[in-house]
């Protein structure tokens, strides 16, 4: 577990970071969220003693950072940035290598990491063990980034704006690429960014920054349900905060048995004494696609189906309200 408390840093007159306090628990992803200046940066290179704090401190399991010489700190925290400094003149192998060395890992084991990082990534290593970076495109330099940063198997991951410079469809492939991974092998993780779609997509829990203070720090739900204040609000998302929730919850959890329902052909479903034969959703999407659904066929109760097509329930209209007003 890390513990931030109070963590302080000032220049001159700036308080860049203002005494900030929270907790990350063991296979935690918490977001560090804000606009540019904030102080997220800083706080994350704090916590690697990348920057010395003015005051305040970190512990690592209970034990203060400032009594572990930074080498050795930073071997236990893997950090990855934005436009990422690959090592231009080592293969991708070397770059991933780094920290599995300076460690001391015996050479099968690096290689069986570097194997096992490349293939997680979407990287076959036949293809890019021995590629250098210029050889790569962006995202696939992004991805061995973090992959070198996830190496040694650090006791946490920092990452600073990891998938900033990518185009949208990149960073999304990315950013699942990266979800699935870290649940696999459940990576503590600090991440910063400013993008709140990232931070939802990525973190049980979001703390929202304000000029060097913590805000607000919630669960995503908690935070589109109840933001704190005006900024935080604005954060989150004024106009589409409603839509948001509804991307975080599935329509599985709210489905009604389906009485009354019947196959209607192709793949389609009746309601007894209805006209339409409608084509199903699927149990594993959000209820925004479910309402989204619903708006476009102008009903309002849709069948839902499991992966194998069989009919497993409805969701319908009202209930995706009640889910917005809490009364699920
Ligand atoms: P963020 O990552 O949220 O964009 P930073 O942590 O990089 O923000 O910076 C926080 C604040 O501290 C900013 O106002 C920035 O100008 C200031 N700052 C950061 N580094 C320095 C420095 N080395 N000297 C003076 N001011 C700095
Ligand atoms: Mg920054």
């Amino acid at each position: 577990m890390i513990t931030v408390d109070a963590l302080t840093k000032t220049y001159g007159p700036v308080r860049a970071v203002d005494g900030i306090s929270f907790e990350l628990a063991e296979g935690e992803a918490l977001a560090l969220i804000g606009p540019s200046g904030c102080g997220k940066s800083t706080t994350l290179r704090m916590i690697n003693r990348l920057i010395e704090p003015s005051a305040g401190r970190v512990l690592i399991d209970g034990v203060d950072t400032r009594s572990i010489p930074p080498a050795a700190l930073r071997l236990r925290m893997g950090y990855a940035i934005q436009g990422i400094g690959l090592f231009p003149h080592r293969t991708v192998a070397q770059n991933i290598a780094t920290v599995p060395r300076l460690l001391g890992w015996p050479r099968a084991r690096i290689a069986a990491r570097i194997e096992e990082l490349l293939d997680l990534f979407g990287l076959p290593p036949a293809v890019f063990a021995h590629k250098y970076p210029h050889e790569l495109s962006g995202g696939q330099q992004q991805r061995v980034g973090v992959a070198r940063a996830m190496a040694g198997k650090p006791a946490v991951l920092l990452m600073d704006e990891p998938f900033g410079a990518l185009d949208p469809i990149t960073r999304a492939r990315l950013q699942d690429e990266f979800l699935a991974i870290r649940r696999r092998m459940g990576t503590t993780v600090l991440l910063v960014t400013h993008d709140m779609d990232e931070a939802f997509r990525l973190a049980d829990r979001l703390a929202v920054m304000e000029k060097g203070r913590i805000v607000q720090l919630d669960t995503p739900e908690a935070l589109l349900r109840r933001p704190a204040s005006a900024f935080v609000q604005s954060m989150v998302g004024n106009e589409d905060r409603g839509l948001k929730l509804l991307s975080l919850a599935g329509v599985a959890a709210l489905m009604r048995p389906a009485e009354g329902w019947a196959p209607a052909g192709e793949g389609t479903f009746r309601k007894a004494g209805g006209q339409e034969a409608l084509a199903p959703l699927s149990a594993s999407a959000s209820l925004r696609e479910a309402a989204s659904r619903l708006v476009l066929t102008g009903v309002d109760e849709l069948p839902v189906v499991d992966e194998t097509g069989n009919l497993v329930g409805t969701i319908d209209m009202a209930r995706i309200i009640a889910f917005g007003g809490g009364r699920r």
